[in-house]
């Protein structure tokens, strides 16, 4: 397949538990709800795919793929399943799983970090207290930390959802330890599109499925639409995460605003055998320039290399169908690989 051994950038994942899993421990990280299974599409695609990175024939059965994993150790896992992805680039996403340094020994490769907004805001919220909001030293935090960024991600999605109030100036409102208000998330995505043009770094967005912190309806990516609007000519670039079941949204707002790009990180490894279909129907309309690859791994490293294997072997079948049906060339199709593997990201992430 024409996907085969092209080097990715995974421009959107997190960290791997550092420690050897029990099977309920195992399957908990195998799901964003509170039924993770082996029972599932991503059940499936583990035994399928990761059994043999591990020694072990294709479809290994759950209780065997989970000895076999504990007589080998999580290093030795980590190891194999991440250098296995074929990726070169990881920008990991240090609000949540750990940090740089410990995902390098593992992965291998150049590993740089996203700055997530709200976790440095209440870092310095719990420094100075939640009378006042510490609104001029959550600033100095950010620039200091986006200094050695690669890109900014917001989880405004889960917090009040992408519909949030955009703001010039920070609310005169009291401080809170987890941030719920929508004005103050409003001032904090704000001052993120500042840093963001400013620095150069792209501004990532959670959006569509996740954890069941999210309330899914306010995280259809739709609903950032006048804040695109109103950001679009600033130099600001926005990247539209995960995205599923509003993919096709996610699509239309990447063919809408130039500014736009989007991914299907964290959703290819759930869909399993169908990330076919979700490519083919995000590439409806998204601009070929605007599609990232990302793995969204998290917790297990089964999820780095399942992002990477199910993204060759969906777009792998998606170009190989559209050449059989003259729809594209081989080196058309070529091009449109590296783009989403690598070049894309190239263009838009600092060096
Ligand atoms: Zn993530």
């Amino acid at each position: 397949m024409l996907t085969d051994g092209v080097a990715l950038t995974d421009h959107h994942c997190h960290g791997v538990v550092a420690a050897d899993l029990d099977r309920p421990g195992f399957e908990r990280l195998l799901s964003e709800g509170q039924r993770g299974t082996f029972d599932s599409t991503i059940g499936l695609a583990v035994r399928r795919w990761c059994a043999p990175v591990l020694d072990l024939a294709p479809h290994a059965d759950p209780a065997e793929y989970l000895t076999r994993r504990a007589e080998l150790g999580w290093r030795e896992v980590s190891t194999r399943l991440l250098r296995a992805a074929g990726t070169t680039r990881w920008f990991l996403d240090t609000g949540f799983g750990g940090g740089t340094s410990e995902f390098a020994a593992s992965a291998g490769g150049e590993v740089r970090e996203i700055v997530r907004l709200e976790q440095v805001a209440e870092q310095v919220i719990a420094e100075n207290g939640t009378t006042t909001l510490p609104f001029e030293e959550i600033e100095a935090a950010l620039r200091e930390r986006a200094r050695n960024a690669v890109g900014l991600k917001t989880i405004v999605a889960y917090r009040c959802g992408l519909d949030f109030p955009l703001r010039d100036s920070p609310p005169a409102i009291v401080a809170q330890s987890r941030l719920t208000d929508p004005d103050i998330l409003g001032w904090l995505v704000g001052l993120g599109v500042r840093i963001g043009v400013e620095f150069g770094l792209p501004l990532q967005f959670h959006t569509g499925f996740g954890d069941t912190d999210l309330r899914l309806h306010r995280a259809d990516p739709l609903l950032l639409t006048d804040f695109l609007r109103t950001t679009a000519g600033s130099g600001l670039s926005v990247m539209l995460l995960h995205c599923w079941p509003f993919h096709r949204n996610a699509a239309y707002l990447a063919h809408a605003f130039e500014h736009v790009r989007l991914d299907l990180g964290l959703t290819i490894p759930y869909v399993g055998q169908r990330s076919t279909a979700v490519l083919a129907e995000t590439l409806e309309l998204a601009p070929f320039d605007s599609m990232l690859y990302s793995s969204d791994g998290y917790g297990l490293p089964e999820l780095h290399y399942l992002g990477a294997l199910l993204w060759r072997r969906g777009l792998g079948r998606l170009l190989d169908e559209w050449i059989g049906e003259d729809v594209i060339t081989p080196a058309d199709a070529e091009r449109l690989v590296i783009a989403i593997a690598h070049g894309n990201a190239a263009r838009a992430y600092p060096e």
